[in-house]
């Protein structure tokens, strides 16, 4: 059924405790944790608790968990003090949700990836 959790997917052990992970917030519908190989000195990766594979699928089916995932990366910038401020490398930040394989996602649990703390180049690679 469409949330539910599953056997196989890394990001559900995370959210269960079945595999650690540095997290750094929590609500009742997102937990958001260190990325374990950082691209940039804020690394974040921001899930909803429910198993959606992909941005796409969970906009569609759950606009409102969708918002708090996306509002959670928000609250993760303020956190780490890389709000747009000054204009300068280290504040601005970017959120990127990789949506399918050949968009260089990996992990088939939707989640967030929160990029800050120096400057980042566009277009994006
Ligand atoms: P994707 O490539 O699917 O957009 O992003 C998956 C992200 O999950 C990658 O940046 C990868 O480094 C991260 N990742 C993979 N395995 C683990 C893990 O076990 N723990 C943590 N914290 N991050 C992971």
């Amino acid at each position: 059924m469409a949330g539910e959790p599953q056997a196989d997917c890394l990001f559900c052990k995370i959210v269960a405790g079945e595999v650690p992970a540095t997290v750094i917030r929590e609500t009742e519908t997102t937990v958001a944790f260190r990325d374990i190989n950082p691209q940039a000195p804020t690394h974040v990766l921001v899930i909803p608790k429910a198993h959606y594979p992909d941005a796409a699928t969970l906009a569609a089916a759950a606009p409102q968990l969708m918002a708090d995932v996306v509002r959670e990366t928000g609250e993760v910038a303020a956190q780490e003090n890389i709000v747009p401020g000054d204009g300068g490398p280290r504040t601005g930040y970017r959120v990127v949700f990789n949506t399918g394989s050949g968009a260089g996602q990996t992990v088939f649990h939707t989640h967030a990836h929160v990029l800050g703390g120096r400057g980042l180049e566009w277009p994006p690679g």
